[in-house]
Protein backbone atom coordinates (compact mmCIF):
# COMPACT_ATOMS: atom_id res chain seq x y z
CA UNK A 1 0.00 0.00 0.00
CA UNK A 2 1.54 3.38 -1.38
CA UNK A 3 0.62 6.48 1.13
CA UNK A 4 -0.76 7.99 -1.75
CA UNK A 5 -3.28 5.35 -1.05
CA UNK A 6 -4.32 6.02 2.17
CA UNK A 7 -3.95 10.44 1.26
CA UNK A 8 -6.73 9.64 -1.52
CA UNK A 9 -8.99 7.57 0.73
CA UNK A 10 -8.67 10.04 3.66
CA UNK A 11 -9.24 12.84 1.55
CA UNK A 12 -12.52 11.15 -0.53
CA UNK A 13 -13.46 10.63 3.66
CA UNK A 14 -13.07 13.98 4.22
CA UNK A 15 -15.13 15.03 0.89
CA UNK A 16 -18.07 12.78 1.23
CA UNK A 17 -18.37 13.63 5.41
CA UNK A 18 -22.52 15.00 4.51
CA UNK A 19 -23.60 12.02 3.11
CA UNK A 20 -22.04 9.56 5.51
CA UNK A 21 -23.73 12.27 8.35
CA UNK A 22 -26.86 11.73 6.56
CA UNK A 23 -26.35 7.73 6.82
CA UNK A 24 -25.82 7.57 10.16
CA UNK A 25 -29.03 9.75 10.52
CA UNK A 26 -31.18 7.68 8.76
CA UNK A 27 -29.91 4.76 10.87
CA UNK A 28 -30.37 6.70 14.06
CA UNK A 29 -34.02 7.09 12.97
CA UNK A 30 -35.01 4.06 13.33
CA UNK A 31 -35.83 2.79 17.28
CA UNK A 32 -34.22 -0.58 16.86
CA UNK A 33 -34.71 -0.84 20.57
CA UNK A 34 -33.82 -5.03 20.92
CA UNK A 35 -34.84 -5.16 24.61
CA UNK A 36 -38.35 -3.57 23.65
CA UNK A 37 -40.94 -6.24 22.45
CA UNK A 38 -43.17 -3.62 20.68
CA UNK A 39 -40.21 -2.45 18.71
CA UNK A 40 -39.19 -5.80 17.14
CA UNK A 41 -40.14 -4.37 13.67
CA UNK A 42 -37.78 -1.67 14.15
CA UNK A 43 -35.04 -3.98 14.76
CA UNK A 44 -36.02 -6.15 11.73
CA UNK A 45 -36.30 -2.88 9.68
CA UNK A 46 -33.00 -1.86 10.32
CA UNK A 47 -31.65 -5.26 9.00
CA UNK A 48 -33.41 -4.71 5.99
CA UNK A 49 -31.88 -1.23 5.86
CA UNK A 50 -28.39 -2.60 5.92
CA UNK A 51 -29.10 -5.46 3.66
CA UNK A 52 -29.85 -2.32 1.25
CA UNK A 53 -27.31 -0.55 1.55
CA UNK A 54 -25.11 -3.45 1.51
CA UNK A 55 -26.22 -3.96 -1.75
CA UNK A 56 -25.84 -0.60 -3.07
CA UNK A 57 -22.51 -0.82 -1.97
CA UNK A 58 -22.16 -3.65 -3.94
CA UNK A 59 -22.01 -6.54 -1.63
CA UNK A 60 -22.85 -9.92 -2.66
CA UNK A 61 -24.16 -13.20 -0.76
CA UNK A 62 -25.94 -10.88 1.34
CA UNK A 63 -28.04 -13.17 3.34
CA UNK A 64 -30.62 -11.83 6.28
CA UNK A 65 -29.65 -15.51 8.91
CA UNK A 66 -33.04 -15.95 10.69
CA UNK A 67 -32.03 -17.43 14.19
CA UNK A 68 -35.54 -18.63 15.33
CA UNK A 69 -37.72 -17.81 18.35
CA UNK A 70 -36.67 -15.78 21.13
CA UNK A 71 -36.40 -17.70 24.20
CA UNK A 72 -38.42 -16.89 27.49
CA UNK A 73 -39.09 -15.25 29.15
CA UNK A 74 -40.68 -13.39 26.40
CA UNK A 75 -44.32 -11.51 26.36
CA UNK A 76 -45.03 -13.16 22.76
CA UNK A 77 -44.09 -16.24 22.69
CA UNK A 78 -44.11 -16.50 18.97
CA UNK A 79 -41.53 -13.34 18.65
CA UNK A 80 -38.59 -13.74 16.14
CA UNK A 81 -35.35 -12.82 16.84
CA UNK A 82 -33.92 -10.36 14.63
CA UNK A 83 -31.76 -11.47 11.84
CA UNK A 84 -27.87 -11.44 11.27
CA UNK A 85 -27.06 -9.77 8.21
CA UNK A 86 -23.97 -11.04 6.51
CA UNK A 87 -22.82 -10.02 3.25
CA UNK A 88 -19.08 -10.22 2.01
CA UNK A 89 -17.46 -7.78 -0.44
CA UNK A 90 -14.64 -9.27 -2.47
CA UNK A 91 -13.95 -13.45 -2.63
CA UNK A 92 -10.36 -13.26 -3.98
CA UNK A 93 -8.20 -16.40 -2.84
CA UNK A 94 -4.84 -14.15 -2.85
CA UNK A 95 -6.36 -11.84 -0.38
CA UNK A 96 -6.48 -11.99 3.63
CA UNK A 97 -10.27 -11.92 4.93
CA UNK A 98 -11.45 -9.55 7.43
CA UNK A 99 -14.79 -10.86 9.20
CA UNK A 100 -16.07 -7.08 10.54
CA UNK A 101 -18.62 -7.23 13.59
CA UNK A 102 -21.14 -4.61 14.70
CA UNK A 103 -24.81 -4.48 16.06
CA UNK A 104 -27.65 -2.59 14.72
CA UNK A 105 -29.58 -2.52 18.15
CA UNK A 106 -29.66 0.31 20.65
CA UNK A 107 -30.44 0.54 24.74
CA UNK A 108 -34.08 1.53 24.92
CA UNK A 109 -34.24 5.97 25.01
CA UNK A 110 -37.03 8.09 25.86
CA UNK A 111 -37.01 11.92 25.65
CA UNK A 112 -38.46 12.15 29.29
CA UNK A 113 -35.68 10.43 30.42
CA UNK A 114 -33.23 13.54 30.01
CA UNK A 115 -32.34 13.33 26.96
CA UNK A 116 -31.77 17.25 25.57
CA UNK A 117 -33.26 16.18 21.94
CA UNK A 118 -35.08 13.57 20.58
CA UNK A 119 -32.94 10.38 20.82
CA UNK A 120 -34.12 8.65 17.28
CA UNK A 121 -32.87 12.13 15.79
CA UNK A 122 -29.46 12.54 14.46
CA UNK A 123 -28.73 16.48 16.05
CA UNK A 124 -25.36 18.18 15.35
CA UNK A 125 -24.37 19.96 18.10
CA UNK A 126 -20.98 21.47 19.06
CA UNK A 127 -19.41 19.70 16.53
CA UNK A 128 -21.11 16.53 18.72
CA UNK A 129 -23.47 14.02 16.86
CA UNK A 130 -26.37 12.96 19.69
CA UNK A 131 -28.65 10.53 19.36
CA UNK A 132 -29.32 7.16 20.18
CA UNK A 133 -27.08 4.62 18.58
CA UNK A 134 -24.46 6.99 17.42
CA UNK A 135 -21.62 5.47 19.19
CA UNK A 136 -23.36 2.38 20.16
CA UNK A 137 -23.01 1.01 17.60
CA UNK A 138 -24.91 2.63 14.77
CA UNK A 139 -21.91 4.93 14.17
CA UNK A 140 -19.48 2.25 14.02
CA UNK A 141 -21.79 -0.34 11.26
CA UNK A 142 -22.25 3.00 9.70
CA UNK A 143 -18.62 4.00 9.60
CA UNK A 144 -17.96 0.28 8.33
CA UNK A 145 -20.05 0.97 4.94
CA UNK A 146 -18.97 4.49 4.45
CA UNK A 147 -15.47 3.48 4.58
CA UNK A 148 -16.72 1.08 1.62
CA UNK A 149 -18.04 3.59 -0.41
CA UNK A 150 -15.09 5.98 0.47
CA UNK A 151 -13.38 3.39 -1.59
CA UNK A 152 -15.51 2.19 -4.19
CA UNK A 153 -15.90 6.49 -5.11
CA UNK A 154 -12.01 7.20 -5.04
CA UNK A 155 -11.57 3.83 -7.09
CA UNK A 156 -9.68 2.31 -4.56
CA UNK A 157 -9.67 -1.68 -4.78
CA UNK A 158 -10.45 -2.88 -1.01
CA UNK A 159 -6.66 -4.54 -0.21
CA UNK A 160 -8.85 -7.30 1.59
CA UNK A 161 -12.13 -9.56 1.28
CA UNK A 162 -14.70 -8.53 3.69
CA UNK A 163 -17.15 -10.65 5.73
CA UNK A 164 -19.58 -8.61 7.32
CA UNK A 165 -21.74 -10.18 10.66
CA UNK A 166 -24.53 -7.23 12.18
CA UNK A 167 -26.16 -8.39 14.96
CA UNK A 168 -29.52 -7.22 16.32
CA UNK A 169 -29.67 -8.59 19.92
CA UNK A 170 -26.63 -7.42 21.21
CA UNK A 171 -28.23 -5.30 24.00
CA UNK A 172 -29.94 -7.86 24.67
CA UNK A 173 -27.76 -11.01 25.35
CA UNK A 174 -26.69 -11.68 21.66
CA UNK A 175 -28.86 -14.75 21.90
CA UNK A 176 -28.51 -16.92 18.49
CA UNK A 177 -25.49 -15.62 17.89
CA UNK A 178 -22.92 -18.36 19.72
CA UNK A 179 -25.11 -20.85 17.50
CA UNK A 180 -24.82 -18.73 14.32
CA UNK A 181 -21.29 -18.85 14.48
CA UNK A 182 -21.07 -22.09 15.51
CA UNK A 183 -23.13 -22.92 12.52
CA UNK A 184 -21.16 -20.53 9.96
CA UNK A 185 -18.06 -21.67 11.39
CA UNK A 186 -16.98 -23.95 8.08
CA UNK A 187 -19.08 -22.15 5.42
CA UNK A 188 -19.74 -18.49 5.68
CA UNK A 189 -17.06 -17.47 7.66
CA UNK A 190 -15.04 -20.18 6.49
CA UNK A 191 -11.73 -18.53 5.69
CA UNK A 192 -11.59 -15.64 8.03
CA UNK A 193 -7.92 -14.36 9.11
CA UNK A 194 -9.15 -11.62 11.66
CA UNK A 195 -11.83 -10.66 13.45
CA UNK A 196 -12.46 -6.90 13.90
CA UNK A 197 -14.80 -5.42 16.45
CA UNK A 198 -15.93 -1.92 16.72
CA UNK A 199 -18.02 -1.57 19.67
CA UNK A 200 -16.08 0.12 22.46
CA UNK A 201 -14.46 3.01 23.63
CA UNK A 202 -10.99 5.00 24.06
CA UNK A 203 -10.89 5.35 28.03
CA UNK A 204 -10.81 8.72 28.26
CA UNK A 205 -11.47 11.86 25.40
CA UNK A 206 -8.35 12.83 23.60
CA UNK A 207 -6.07 9.61 23.08
CA UNK A 208 -6.92 6.64 21.13
CA UNK A 209 -6.67 3.08 22.25
CA UNK A 210 -6.37 -0.26 21.17
CA UNK A 211 -8.34 -2.87 23.81
CA UNK A 212 -7.01 -6.15 24.01
CA UNK A 213 -8.57 -7.69 27.46
CA UNK A 214 -11.85 -7.75 28.68
CA UNK A 215 -13.11 -9.21 32.23
CA UNK A 216 -15.70 -12.22 32.76
CA UNK A 217 -18.14 -12.22 34.99
CA UNK A 218 -19.54 -15.61 36.86
CA UNK A 219 -22.86 -14.22 38.80
CA UNK A 220 -24.37 -16.27 41.68
CA UNK A 221 -27.63 -16.28 43.73
CA UNK A 222 -27.65 -17.69 47.38
CA UNK A 223 -30.94 -18.61 48.33
CA UNK A 224 -31.90 -18.48 52.08
CA UNK A 225 -35.13 -20.13 53.19
CA UNK A 226 -36.85 -20.55 57.15
CA UNK A 227 -40.54 -19.94 57.81
CA UNK A 228 -43.53 -20.63 55.54
CA UNK A 229 -44.66 -17.62 55.01
CA UNK A 230 -43.70 -13.78 55.72
CA UNK A 231 -43.97 -13.13 59.68
CA UNK A 232 -44.66 -10.39 61.92
CA UNK A 233 -41.95 -9.11 63.82
CA UNK A 234 -43.46 -8.00 66.70
CA UNK A 235 -44.72 -11.86 67.16
CA UNK A 236 -41.60 -13.94 66.15
CA UNK A 237 -39.06 -11.48 66.25
CA UNK A 238 -36.20 -12.51 68.41
CA UNK A 239 -38.29 -16.58 68.41
CA UNK A 240 -37.13 -17.55 65.19
CA UNK A 241 -33.70 -17.68 62.63
CA UNK A 242 -34.45 -15.09 59.90
CA UNK A 243 -33.44 -15.70 56.62
CA UNK A 244 -32.45 -12.02 56.38
CA UNK A 245 -30.30 -12.05 59.16
CA UNK A 246 -28.32 -15.27 57.87
CA UNK A 247 -27.80 -13.76 54.57
CA UNK A 248 -26.67 -10.56 55.77
CA UNK A 249 -24.17 -12.40 57.55
CA UNK A 250 -23.16 -14.46 54.94
CA UNK A 251 -22.70 -12.07 52.26
CA UNK A 252 -20.28 -9.94 54.47
CA UNK A 253 -17.73 -12.73 54.17
CA UNK A 254 -17.35 -12.14 50.84
CA UNK A 255 -15.43 -8.91 50.48
CA UNK A 256 -13.99 -6.10 52.55
CA UNK A 257 -14.70 -2.73 52.46
CA UNK A 258 -11.39 -2.38 50.18
CA UNK A 259 -12.80 -4.51 47.43
CA UNK A 260 -10.54 -7.18 48.73
CA UNK A 261 -12.28 -10.21 48.05
CA UNK A 262 -12.49 -12.71 51.35
CA UNK A 263 -12.82 -16.09 49.67
CA UNK A 264 -9.29 -17.95 49.91
CA UNK A 265 -8.10 -19.69 46.64
CA UNK A 266 -9.21 -16.82 44.03
CA UNK A 267 -6.42 -14.19 43.95
CA UNK A 268 -4.02 -17.54 44.08
CA UNK A 269 -5.35 -17.84 40.52
CA UNK A 270 -4.80 -14.72 39.08
CA UNK A 271 -1.99 -14.85 36.62
CA UNK A 272 1.52 -12.65 38.07
CA UNK A 273 2.19 -9.25 36.54
CA UNK A 274 5.09 -9.27 34.21
CA UNK A 275 7.59 -6.52 33.74
CA UNK A 276 6.19 -6.11 30.29
CA UNK A 277 2.51 -5.92 31.20
CA UNK A 278 3.45 -3.53 34.03
CA UNK A 279 5.23 -0.85 31.37
CA UNK A 280 1.53 -0.78 29.16
CA UNK A 281 0.56 1.44 32.41
CA UNK A 282 2.72 3.56 32.40
CA UNK A 283 2.07 5.97 29.79
CA UNK A 284 -1.83 5.69 29.40
CA UNK A 285 -3.77 8.94 29.50
CA UNK A 286 -5.83 8.23 32.75
CA UNK A 287 -6.02 10.01 36.27
CA UNK A 288 -7.91 9.86 39.23
CA UNK A 289 -10.01 12.54 38.54
CA UNK A 290 -11.38 10.76 35.47
CA UNK A 291 -12.17 8.21 37.68
CA UNK A 292 -14.03 10.78 39.91
CA UNK A 293 -15.99 12.41 36.86
CA UNK A 294 -17.42 8.78 35.85
CA UNK A 295 -18.35 7.44 39.28
CA UNK A 296 -19.93 11.15 40.48
CA UNK A 297 -17.77 10.88 43.56
CA UNK A 298 -14.69 11.09 45.57
CA UNK A 299 -15.24 7.41 46.67
CA UNK A 300 -12.14 5.66 45.00
CA UNK A 301 -9.94 2.97 46.56
CA UNK A 302 -6.93 3.96 45.05
CA UNK A 303 -5.27 6.84 44.33
CA UNK A 304 -2.76 5.90 41.62
CA UNK A 305 -3.33 5.40 37.68
CA UNK A 306 -1.80 2.40 37.59
CA UNK A 307 -3.79 0.55 41.24
CA UNK A 308 -7.19 1.83 39.48
CA UNK A 309 -6.60 0.61 35.91
CA UNK A 310 -5.24 -2.77 37.24
CA UNK A 311 -7.63 -3.16 39.51
CA UNK A 312 -10.58 -2.34 36.86
CA UNK A 313 -8.74 -4.58 34.04
CA UNK A 314 -6.38 -7.26 35.72
CA UNK A 315 -7.62 -8.58 39.02
CA UNK A 316 -10.89 -9.76 39.87
CA UNK A 317 -13.71 -7.71 41.66
CA UNK A 318 -16.84 -9.39 43.56
CA UNK A 319 -19.55 -7.16 43.92
CA UNK A 320 -22.82 -7.67 45.70
CA UNK A 321 -25.81 -6.50 43.96
CA UNK A 322 -28.72 -6.81 45.59
CA UNK A 323 -31.42 -9.24 47.17
CA UNK A 324 -34.70 -10.48 45.81
CA UNK A 325 -36.95 -11.19 48.54
CA UNK A 326 -36.50 -8.33 50.92
CA UNK A 327 -38.49 -5.23 52.10
CA UNK A 328 -37.22 -2.58 50.17
CA UNK A 329 -39.41 0.19 49.84
CA UNK A 330 -39.89 3.71 51.53
CA UNK A 331 -41.05 3.47 55.39
CA UNK A 332 -41.29 0.93 58.01
CA UNK A 333 -42.52 -2.67 57.44
CA UNK A 334 -41.98 -4.41 60.42
CA UNK A 335 -42.04 -8.05 58.14
CA UNK A 336 -39.58 -11.48 58.59
CA UNK A 337 -38.83 -12.27 55.14
CA UNK A 338 -39.40 -15.89 54.76
CA UNK A 339 -36.96 -16.12 51.71
CA UNK A 340 -34.74 -13.72 50.85
CA UNK A 341 -32.25 -13.99 47.64
CA UNK A 342 -28.39 -12.61 47.90
CA UNK A 343 -27.20 -11.39 44.41
CA UNK A 344 -23.86 -11.18 44.02
CA UNK A 345 -20.78 -11.51 40.91
CA UNK A 346 -17.10 -11.73 40.55
CA UNK A 347 -15.43 -10.18 37.60
CA UNK A 348 -12.72 -12.54 36.38
CA UNK A 349 -9.20 -12.57 34.86
CA UNK A 350 -6.51 -14.96 33.94
CA UNK A 351 -5.83 -17.60 35.14
CA UNK A 352 -9.11 -18.01 36.77
CA UNK A 353 -10.68 -20.97 35.94
CA UNK A 354 -14.77 -21.12 35.63
CA UNK A 355 -15.71 -24.44 37.52
CA UNK A 356 -12.85 -24.09 39.89
CA UNK A 357 -13.90 -20.90 40.62
CA UNK A 358 -17.73 -21.68 40.97
CA UNK A 359 -17.08 -24.96 43.40
CA UNK A 360 -14.57 -23.08 45.43
CA UNK A 361 -17.20 -20.03 46.03
CA UNK A 362 -19.92 -22.36 46.51
CA UNK A 363 -18.08 -24.04 49.47
CA UNK A 364 -17.03 -20.85 50.60
CA UNK A 365 -20.55 -20.04 51.00
CA UNK A 366 -21.61 -23.43 52.49
CA UNK A 367 -19.25 -23.46 55.00
CA UNK A 368 -20.12 -19.85 56.34
CA UNK A 369 -23.51 -20.39 56.21
CA UNK A 370 -22.46 -23.46 58.49
CA UNK A 371 -20.73 -21.22 61.40
CA UNK A 372 -23.53 -19.63 61.65
CA UNK A 373 -25.32 -22.77 63.40
CA UNK A 374 -28.88 -21.60 61.56
CA UNK A 375 -31.87 -23.95 61.19
CA UNK A 376 -32.59 -22.06 58.07
CA UNK A 377 -31.31 -23.91 54.68
CA UNK A 378 -29.40 -22.12 52.45
CA UNK A 379 -28.23 -22.80 48.60
CA UNK A 380 -25.47 -21.28 46.64
CA UNK A 381 -25.38 -21.35 42.68
CA UNK A 382 -24.10 -20.03 39.72
CA UNK A 383 -26.74 -17.99 37.46
CA UNK A 384 -24.93 -17.33 34.36
CA UNK A 385 -20.84 -17.05 33.64
CA UNK A 386 -19.08 -15.07 30.51
CA UNK A 387 -15.08 -16.00 30.33
CA UNK A 388 -12.26 -12.99 30.11
CA UNK A 389 -10.81 -12.54 26.88
CA UNK A 390 -6.95 -11.27 26.97
CA UNK A 391 -5.18 -10.77 23.33
CA UNK A 392 -1.48 -10.29 22.41
CA UNK A 393 -1.35 -6.83 21.48
CA UNK A 394 1.26 -7.07 19.34
CA UNK A 395 -0.15 -9.52 16.76
CA UNK A 396 -0.26 -8.74 13.57
CA UNK A 397 -3.72 -7.20 13.24
CA UNK A 398 -3.06 -5.32 16.68
CA UNK A 399 -0.23 -3.75 14.94
CA UNK A 400 -1.94 -3.06 11.70
CA UNK A 401 -4.44 -1.34 14.09
CA UNK A 402 -1.53 1.16 15.86
CA UNK A 403 -0.34 1.96 12.67
CA UNK A 404 -4.11 2.86 11.16
CA UNK A 405 -4.57 4.83 14.31
CA UNK A 406 -0.93 6.65 14.10
CA UNK A 407 -2.04 7.41 10.23
CA UNK A 408 -4.78 8.92 11.17
CA UNK A 409 -4.63 10.42 15.27
CA UNK A 410 -0.95 11.07 14.78
CA UNK A 411 -0.13 9.20 18.19
CA UNK A 412 0.47 5.32 19.08
CA UNK A 413 -2.33 4.53 20.49
CA UNK A 414 -2.68 3.72 24.30
CA UNK A 415 -3.10 -0.64 25.27
CA UNK A 416 -6.08 -0.65 27.12
CA UNK A 417 -8.15 -3.45 28.44
CA UNK A 418 -11.72 -3.04 29.89
CA UNK A 419 -13.50 -3.96 32.88
CA UNK A 420 -16.53 -5.37 31.83
CA UNK A 421 -17.23 -8.14 28.97
CA UNK A 422 -18.19 -8.07 25.11
CA UNK A 423 -18.93 -12.49 25.43
CA UNK A 424 -19.10 -12.65 21.85
CA UNK A 425 -15.27 -11.66 21.40
CA UNK A 426 -14.25 -15.05 22.37
CA UNK A 427 -16.66 -16.88 20.70
CA UNK A 428 -14.91 -15.46 17.82
CA UNK A 429 -11.73 -16.41 18.84
CA UNK A 430 -12.41 -19.85 20.09
CA UNK A 431 -14.83 -21.02 17.15
CA UNK A 432 -13.05 -19.35 14.02
CA UNK A 433 -9.98 -20.01 15.78
CA UNK A 434 -8.81 -16.45 15.04
CA UNK A 435 -7.19 -13.25 16.52
CA UNK A 436 -9.84 -10.85 17.79
CA UNK A 437 -9.20 -6.73 17.44
CA UNK A 438 -11.33 -4.53 19.27
CA UNK A 439 -10.87 -1.10 17.53
CA UNK A 440 -12.84 1.99 19.05
CA UNK A 441 -14.33 5.02 17.23
CA UNK A 442 -16.31 6.50 20.32
CA UNK A 443 -14.87 8.17 23.31
CA UNK A 444 -15.52 7.07 26.88
CA UNK A 445 -17.68 10.00 27.32
CA UNK A 446 -20.06 9.15 24.87
CA UNK A 447 -22.58 8.54 27.17
CA UNK A 448 -23.50 4.64 25.71
CA UNK A 449 -26.55 3.30 27.29
CA UNK A 450 -27.07 7.05 28.77
CA UNK A 451 -28.78 9.79 27.75
CA UNK A 452 -27.76 12.59 25.52
CA UNK A 453 -25.38 9.51 23.71
CA UNK A 454 -23.28 11.40 20.66
CA UNK A 455 -20.34 10.53 18.44
CA UNK A 456 -17.68 13.58 18.12
CA UNK A 457 -17.25 14.72 14.62
CA UNK A 458 -13.59 14.49 15.17
CA UNK A 459 -14.05 10.62 15.83
CA UNK A 460 -17.19 9.34 13.46
CA UNK A 461 -14.84 11.04 10.35
CA UNK A 462 -11.62 9.62 12.17
CA UNK A 463 -12.75 6.70 13.28
CA UNK A 464 -14.03 5.67 9.21
CA UNK A 465 -10.59 6.59 7.81
CA UNK A 466 -9.27 4.40 10.70
CA UNK A 467 -11.26 1.05 9.90
CA UNK A 468 -10.45 1.79 6.49
CA UNK A 469 -6.53 2.46 6.61
CA UNK A 470 -6.73 -0.83 9.47
CA UNK A 471 -7.67 -2.78 6.21
CA UNK A 472 -4.85 -1.48 4.44
CA UNK A 473 -2.09 -1.86 7.20
CA UNK A 474 -3.69 -5.23 7.99
CA UNK A 475 -3.15 -6.50 4.19
CA UNK A 476 0.37 -5.37 3.70
CA UNK A 477 0.96 -7.38 7.29
CA UNK A 478 3.02 -10.98 6.32
CA UNK A 479 1.43 -13.31 9.11
CA UNK A 480 -1.73 -13.61 11.11
ZN1 LIG B 1 -22.44 -1.90 21.80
Amino acid sequence: MSQTTLETYFSKVDELKPAFIQRLSDAVAIPSVSSDEGLRPQVVEMAHYLKEQLANLGAVDIELKELGTQPPPVINSTLQLPPVVLSRFGKDPSKKTVLIYGHYDVQPALLEDGWNTNPFELVLKDDKLYGRGSTDDKGPVIGWLNAIEAHRNAGIELPVNIVTCFEGMEESGSLGLDELIEQERDAYFKGVDAVCISDNYWLGTKKPVLTYGLRGCNYYQVSIKGPGADLHSGIFGGVIAEPMTDLVRVLATLVNGQGEIQIPGIMEMVAPVTPEEEALYKDIDFDVSDLTAASGSNTALYQSKKDILMHRWRFPSLSIHGVEGAFSSGGAKTVIPSKVIGKFSIRTVPNIESAKLDQIVIDYVNAEFAKLGSPNTATCELIHDGAYWVSNPHNASFTAAAKATKAVWGVEPDLTREGGSIPITLSFEEKLKTSVLLLPMGRGDDGAHSINEKVDMSNYIGGIKTLGAYLHYYAASDTN
